[in-house]
């Protein structure tokens, strides 16, 4: 695997013609022009990142952004007016962007954007900007889907896909610092890496397309896991008489430990600050975590994998996200949903 921490390019470099290392901007028009980019889905986390975005190019190039939420992108443009244009559909992003960033929901959402952006086959003639784009999509979905969207951009030349899910949450989004796994062809990545460090901090090769997700819900099946065995490990032993701090300090410096049992702590008040102890609010929502695995359960059903705990796991987040208690918080309140002690 190859990790690439945040570049250090001068900002004038990074355009979309230097992400592909061309040797200068190359538009319809014979003149140089400024250079464009493209961003699809202005929620949570794509509102944030295209803001980044915007304070890291070139002031002389244009942003086009888009979401099906117009107050989204109105607000944008009313925030940052400068060198921001609202597309009025995707395929106008596609159009006039060189670089194209997507932070969808799901991947009917992704499917969709794609094929509006990609049919017809025609954005390297009869468009504004004629060079093959850069496609990098953030959303997490499942890997069959993204390399269906990838095999259209790439069988049509019109550009390469890269899939690019991300970790970090809304504050990561904000501050700029989040961590993308990346599935990309060796050609790819240090144009993507450029972009996605305008966002970012870390940057990691995973391997081919596809491999970003891959390790990002392989990733995320085991934390979902780990979140309810730390839930449950810790119910046991409050129930058992056991002081919760104690018992999450003793498994802390033994061989129980995991992210769940020392940074977020499923029980109020073992750490200080974390969503247990501010009532479940903020971080990892559980219906998030809910979908990640769900989207892990199906990828590993399709190449086969034998899961012993998957399928279990996925029935009691279900249940949380929808108990009246449970609704809307961050996935630990799945001790809450256990009847565990608060
Ligand atoms: P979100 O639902 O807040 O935002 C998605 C945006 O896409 C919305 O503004 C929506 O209006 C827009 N959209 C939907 N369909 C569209 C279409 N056809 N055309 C244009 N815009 C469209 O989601 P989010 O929290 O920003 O997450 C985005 C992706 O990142 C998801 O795949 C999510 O799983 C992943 N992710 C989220 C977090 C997090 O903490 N929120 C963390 C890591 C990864």
């Amino acid at each position: 695997m190859r990790v690439i921490t945040a570049v250090s390019t001068p900002l004038r470099r990074i355009t979309p013609s230097a992400v592909r290392q061309s040797s200068r901007r190359c538009f319809s028009s014979t003149q140089e022009l400024e250079a464009s980019w493209g961003f699809i889905g202005l929620g949570r986390m794509g509102y944030s990142m295209a803001k980044n975005l915007r304070a890291k190019i070139p002031a002389e190039d244009t942003l086009f952004i888009h979401d099906v939420n117009a107050a989204a992108t109105q607000k944008f443009l009313e925030e940052s007016p400068k060198g921001v244009r609202i597309a009025k559909n995707v395929r106008e992003v596609a159009e006039n962007a060189e670089v194209i960033i997507t932070a969808l929901p799901e991947p009917q959402h992704v499917k969709g954007v794609y094929k509006a952006m990609l049919e017809p086959a025609t954005l390297l003639t009869d468009s504004a900007v004629k060079k093959a784009r850069l496609f990098i999509d953030t959303s997490t979905i499942d890997p069959m889907t993204s390399a269906g969207v990838a095999q259209v951009a790439h069988s049509t030349g019109q550009g390469k896909f890269i899939d690019a899910p991300m970790s970090g949450g809304v504050v990561g989004a904000a501050a700029g610092t989040l961590t993308f796994m990346i599935g990309a062809a060796p050609e790819a990545v240090d144009g993507a890496t450029k972009v996605l460090s305008m966002m970012g901090r870390k940057v990691l090769h995973l391997g081919e397309q596809g491999a970003g997700l891959k390790g990002k819900l392989a990733n995320n099946y085991l934390l979902a896991l780990n979140n309810v065995a730390t839930a449950e490990a810790m119910s046991m032993g409050i129930k058992w008489g056991l002081d919760p701090k104690a018992l999450a300090g003793m498994i802390n410096i033994s061989t129980g430990k995991c992210w769940p049992s020392e940074v977020n702590n499923p029980v109020p008040g073992v750490v200080e600050g974390s969503p247990a102890s501010r009532g479940y609010e903020g971080g990892f929502g559980v219906a998030l975590a809910n979908k990640d695995l769900k989207l892990a359960l199906k990828a590993a059903a399709e190449a086969d994998v034998k899961l012993a705990l998957g399928e279990a796991a996925r029935q009691l987040y279900e249940a949380a996200e929808s108990a009246p208690d449970c609704k809307g918080k961050d996935f630990s309140v799945v001790y809450r949903y256990l009847g565990g002690q608060e």
